[in-house]
């Protein structure tokens, strides 16, 4: 084992051991991401720790408990088209495209655009798209979604998004205002009416709307 791989272990431990989730595939696939790589930090204590850490521009990649939580709430990703919300460092897209879901991400600052899509092409060529925009209008392209994953804070889901579902599939985002938010699960029934479950409490940094709603 290398240290990367103790590493990972180590922190599927930490995250096993809160309750929360207790998913083996998605721990498995966890365990398979270099998040080092994808947060761009050496320090394995940082990369691996259960907290969220900054990839710059004011933004964070994900606490690992969070990814493991939202992924989880998704249901079953095998084969399943996917939309994340907020590319940011790339992790949580990979961590769904080693579950084997087709990925389409969305992020709307350009430094982590591009240091995420080069990561993410050597890694999923086939398996993820990055797109350079602002997300929080989907990206209508390639709908309908199996599932769609907001990985940033907002205090109402976007129209866009709901309309993007396809019936049967699940949107997670974290909903609220000023920094404290509720993980809230969306379902779009077969009659295409929602039903919204509320999940545990938890911080994102905010969903920023640069184009208006459609
Ligand atoms: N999923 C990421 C964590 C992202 S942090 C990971 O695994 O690392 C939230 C990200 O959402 C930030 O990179 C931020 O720039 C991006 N973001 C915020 N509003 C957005 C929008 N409207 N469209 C696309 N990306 C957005």
């Amino acid at each position: 084992m290398n240290d990367f791989n103790r590493y990972a272990a180590q922190m599927i431990n930490t995250i096993s051991k809160k309750g929360l989730v207790n998913n083996e595939e998605i721990f498995e696939a966890m365990k398979r991401v270099p998040r080092h790589l994808y947060a761009g930090i050496d320090d394995f204590e940082q990369a691996y720790g259960d907290f969220p850490v900054q990839i710059g521009d004011k933004q964070t990649i994900s606490q690992p408990l969070m990814v493991a939580i939202m992924t989880d709430r998704l249901g079953s990703i095998k084969g399943k088209k996917i939309l994340e919300v907020g590319t940011g460092s790339g992790y949580q897209a990979a961590v769904l495209a080693e579950l084997g879901a087709r990925v389409i991400t969305v992020e709307r600052i350009e430094r982590l655009y591009d240091k995420a899509k080069e990561i993410l092409n050597k890694n999923y060529p086939d398996s993820v798209t990055c797109v350079f925009g602002d997300g929080s209008m989907g990206y209508p392209e390639f709908s309908y979604y199996d599932g769609i994953i907001v990985t940033a804070g907002t205090d109402e889901v976007p129209k866009d998004l709901i309309e993007q579902l396809a019936e049967g599939g699940k949107i997670v985002i974290p909903l609220g205002s000023f920094y404290i938010h509720y993980l809230t699960i969306i379902k779009k029934l077969e009659n295409g009416r929602l039903h919204t479950i509320k999940d545990i409490g938890c911080r994102f940094v905010p969903l920023i709307k640069d184009a208006r709603q459609r």
